[in-house]
């Protein structure tokens, strides 16, 4: 019987303000901090302490809701979601529910080749939680709390479950994360953790309304683990269903590892969570004229940046999406341009030499040693036709490893590609004087004997030598 997927996900984002949601410790490196550095009695859940709402959070928030088309509510509510962790020092989370920041909005996104439109559903501000570290020893075992993330500005966006496959849910989720890169609100870097994913993924038979019964997988932490665990839970329900059994609703999580989802607690309810009004805080009030200070202040969003790429540079559609979805590739490739390299020879460069150099060394384009204005200036210099391309290509692994400028790795290492008329002629003349037999079969019609006799000179001359007038000029010797 075949099945369809219904998969919809809940992005958690930190938004990059400077200092946290309700009061005013900074907000800081989660990798680099000294734990429990950067807390307030506010953050720690001090008795007594009152939250202040951050304006810039909720700036950042609005711009997300403004790009995805939502509807930004006059008035939300913030509200209290109670329940205990260690790592929830107050022993509720400030969020929003009933009254959302905004909700009904779409995004576009591109998967193999073809645009599909996702509904989002909601998008709300709320507070992120402290940081666990469970220890493990021989002797014991205990776990360190560091709240320097307790109270950091985080906005969550649903969508609706119009996803229907792993590649179109991972295909929304790098759409998304692009979004909120170039409106420049969150980094994007997922090894941080400043994004963070969660599907919840069901299924039912093809051509039956409704849905299945879902199940949420919770902490996804890179897009390969979502694709994982969204093909390796839709596997599970495809078993279980085919033999009759029913999907049981629960939160699950994923062993990254061991490529398995793990039940973490069964049947989760709203009401669980005795949700109401957080009586510290008063509606959050957006006005238009805020609102439309905003619009008018959005900057350029991928998918316009796409189009731009294909109108402007008449790019193909594929090169310029794979461009657009990344900002700092987006901007390296408009870098290249601006330094004087012809569209299509930079998106060349990039997604041959570039991209390779990037899966080897595992570096993000901001990392690697080459500016795009070192690389214009190489692709210029092979386009003077002062070094041939095979030349071009190992001065850019050096500049790769090492760094540097292509003009002076070329006249340092003496690598000027030769197009002196004479020196090549000379050259010819050596190998044909060296080869009487390859010249005599070349002249008793053996005319593959050329391309033999053309290795043999571009050797000679150390592998510099213009390859056009090299050939020229030895079909103009063996023609004599
Ligand atoms: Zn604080």
């Amino acid at each position: 019987m075949p099945f369809t997927a219904d998969i919809g996900l809940e992005v958690h984002a930190e938004l990059a303000t400077r200092s946290k949601m309700f009061c005013s410790c900074a907000v800081v490196d989660s990798v680099s901090a000294t734990p429990n550095s950067a807390v307030c009695p506010v953050c720690e859940g001090l008795p007594g302490a009152l939250p202040v709402l951050n304006e810039k959070a909720v700036e950042y928030a609005l711009r997300v809701a403004l790009a995805l088309g939502c509807k930004v509510a006059h008035q939300s509510i913030f509200v209290r979601k109670n329940y205990f962790y260690p790592d929830l020092p107050k022993g509720y989370q400030i969020s929003q529910f009933e009254s959302p920041l905004a909700e009904n909005g779409t995004i576009t996104y591109s998967v193999t080749g073809s645009e599909k439109i996702a509904r989002i559903r909601r998008v709300h501000l709320e507070e992120d939680t402290g940081k666990l570290t469970h220890i493990h020893t021989d002797k014991e075992d205990f776990s360190l709390v560091d709240l320097n993330r307790a109270g950091v500005p985080l906005l969550e966006i649903v969508s609706e479950p119009d996803m229907h496959s792993a590649e179109e849910a991972i295909a929304y989720a790098r759409a998304l994360r692009s979004v909120l890169q170039a409106l420049g609100v969150n980094s994007g870097d997922m090894e941080k953790g400043v994004i963070r994913f969660e599907a919840n993924v069901s299924l039912r038979p093809t051509g039956r309304d409704g849905l299945g019964t879902r199940v949420e997988i919770k902490n996804l932490n890179s897009f390969r683990a979502m694709e994982r665990a969204i093909r390796y839970q839709l596997g599970i329900q495809q078993t279980t269903l085919e033999s009759g059994g029913e999907v049981e609703q629960e939160t699950l999580g994923w062993d990254d590892l061991a490529g398995v989802t793990y039940s973490q607690r069964s049947k989760e309810d709203s009401h669980d969570y005795r949700y109401f009004p957080e009586p510290d805080l008063p509606p959050l009030v957006v006005d238009t004229e805020w609102l439309d200070r905003i619009r008018s202040g959005l900057p350029e969003l991928p998918r316009e940046r796409q189009y731009r790429f294909i109108r402007d540079y008449g790019l193909a559609k594929a090169e310029s999406s794979l461009l657009a979805e990344e900002l700092s590739l987006a901007d390296y490739f408009e870098e290249m341009v601006r330094s004087g390299a012809e569209p299509h020879t930079a998106v060349k460069w990039i997604t041959g030499e570039i991209f390779a150099w990037m899966k080897e060394s595992g570096q993000e384009i901001g990392q690697i040693k080459v500016p795009p204005g070192s690389l214009a200036s190489l692709i210029g210099i092979v386009e003077r036709g002062e070094i041939n391309l095979a030349t071009a290509k190992r001065v850019l692994s050096r500049m790769l490893a090492e760094g540097g400028d292509p003009a002076q790795i070329v006249s340092t290492e003496g690598l000027q590609q030769v197009s002196d008329m004479v020196a090549i002629r000379k050259v010819v003349t050596s190998v044909l004087d060296a080869n009487p037999g390859a010249v005599e079969k070349y002249r008793s019609g053996k005319p593959t004997v050329e391309q033999w006799l053309f290795g043999q000179a571009m050797r000679e001359a150390g592998g510099k030598a213009n390859p056009q007038l090299v050939r020229e000029e030895l079909q103009r010797q063996l023609n004599i």
